[in-house]
């Protein structure tokens, strides 16, 4: 993993202490595009030990501290904890450590009675990411591996690909704030101007390399400063009055669990017009007005800029978001003759299939793990059981609710007037949720900052 190391070259105002810009190859750019395909769980994972803030750890450490008997049977943690991750094109970013895992192990199964002679179409009609998940058709497990076929490319399927998102031959400048463009002698000069530099002497240059073992990323004066992404101020001056913990059901925590899969491009589009925080957003603003002749011709700008989201559990949407269903319905494609392949688009050809004109155009139905196994328990839907209620704490923490934690909680609290406490019941709608997803990411008071502030 040693070999995965990026080359900056950051020019810099001494006079300032500012990097004014870096020149970056196309492994950089392919890497912040990478990063706007992570899932918000991921992003916690990996920021853990460098301090992130808004309280969005919280809940994730909840759920990791949570008994699996409060989760519905067909749900496991660890899927929960680390969505899935779909890099379009199969770039991994080997910039970032134990991402790999999670995206090429994109494996898919089918029923394991399929390669036999003479199996039951039903049988090859069931696609799984799971291979303990058990084939409807005959109840045998679904342990045989497909293949994963990437659509074709859809513009010039005659030029050969590098790989990745962005064009090798161009050199792209990175402002410190993460706006990118192609470089150009001419715009440089520009910028000069721009950023008033008068002694061209007093600018240095300097070649900084971007590996997964650069221990403080965040000290480093360079763009890498998008991992301040989620960390930057706001927050409040509290009056008083503060939301204590509020008691809520299955559907809350479930909607909390929906936020750790989306990715983070998903929640720049979603916070865009709440206005976000953090340079990303210049990134992808950057992505959104490149031209498409820097872009490889597999990929597409639209989905780099709207990266698939996986919601584990057979596609529960988080009714609080906008414009999420649509790249949340997971739809999975195979030959008619039903080889061992997969793809997500009916447009991909058969690598099987003798003529190349044959395309993958028969839908296959997506089993969850084990749905079938234990047809007797069954499951309510979501994540966690409804029978229980939470208690979600101002920063998160969301713990079962018990009498007797609650009346310890008090005494936390410090309350010794009960009177002064009221209850408020409100409703988490699609305003609140977004606002919600930003809080959450910003500031420690979530609660308090949706529900009683407006
Ligand atoms: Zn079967
Ligand atoms: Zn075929």
């Amino acid at each position: 993993m040693a070999a995965a190391k990026v080359s900056l070259k950051l020019l810099i105002d001494k006079k300032s202490h500012q990097v004014l810009f870096a020149e970056a190859g196309k492994e950089f750019v392919d890497f912040l595009i990478t990063i706007l395909a992570l899932p918000v769980g991921t992003v916690i994972r990996l920021l853990k030990k460098q301090g992130m803030v808004g309280c969005l750890q919280n809940f994730y450490e909840s759920i990791e501290n949570l008994s699996d008997t409060y989760l519905q049977p067909d749900q496991n943690k660890d899927s929960l904890l680390k969505p899935e991750v779909y890099f379009s094109g199969g770039v991994v970013p080997l910039q970032l450590p134990n991402v790999e895992s999670s995206s090429t192990s994109r494996n898919f199964y089918r029923c394991n009675n399929s390669n036999s002679y003479g199996y039951s179409t039903n049988c090859i009609s069931y696609v799984s990411a799971n291979s303990s998940a058990i084939c409807p058709s005959c109840q045998n497990s679904m342990s045989r591996k497909l293949n994963f076929v990437d659509p074709p490319s859809s513009i010039n399927p005659g030029s050969s690909s590098e790989g990745g998102y962005v064009k090798g031959v161009v050199t792209y400048m990175v402002m410190d704030n993460l706006v990118v463009n192609p470089l150009s002698a001419i715009s440089s000069i520009t910028l000069l101007n721009n950023f008033n530099v008068k002694e061209v002497g007093n600018l240095e240059e300097k070649v900084v390399d971007l590996g997964m073992d650069e221990k403080n990323l965040e000290s480093m004066t360079d763009p890498s400063q998008y991992l301040k992404l989620l960390n930057q101020k706001v927050v409040l001056p509290c009056k008083g009055q503060r939301v204590l913990f509020a008691e809520a059901g299955e559907d809350f925590v479930d909607f909390l669990i929906t936020i750790l899969a989306l990715p983070i491009g998903t929640v720049i589009r979603l916070l865009k017009k709440q206005g976000m925080v953090g340079c990303l957003q210049n990134f992808y603003e950057s992505i959104e007005s490149l031209s498409d002749t820097y872009l490889q011709p597999k990929q597409n700008k639209d989905s780099l800029l709207k990266p698939k989201v996986y919601i584990s559990g057979g596609g529960v949407v988080p009714l609080q978001l906008p414009n999420i269903e649509s790249s949340t319905s997971r739809k999975f494609y195979r030959c008619v003759q039903g080889h061992a392949y997969v793809s997500d688009d009916r447009t991909t050809s058969c690598p099987s299939c003798t003529r190349s004109s044959i395309t993958m155009t028969s839908e296959l139905t997506y089993v969850d793990s084990q749905s079938g196994n234990n047809s007797g328990s069954s499951s309510e839907g979501g994540y966690v059981k409804g029978v229980v209620t939470y208690m979600v704490m101002d920063d998160l923490v969301v713990k079962p609710m018990s009498t007797i934690s609650s009346i310890t909680l008090l005494n936390n609290f410090n309350v010794k007037d009960v009177g002064a406490l009221e209850e408020k019941v409100v409703d988490l709608g699609m305003e609140e949720g977004l606002k919600l997803l930003k809080a959450s990411l910003l500031t420690k008071n979530v609660l308090t900052d949706i529900f009683l502030k407006s």
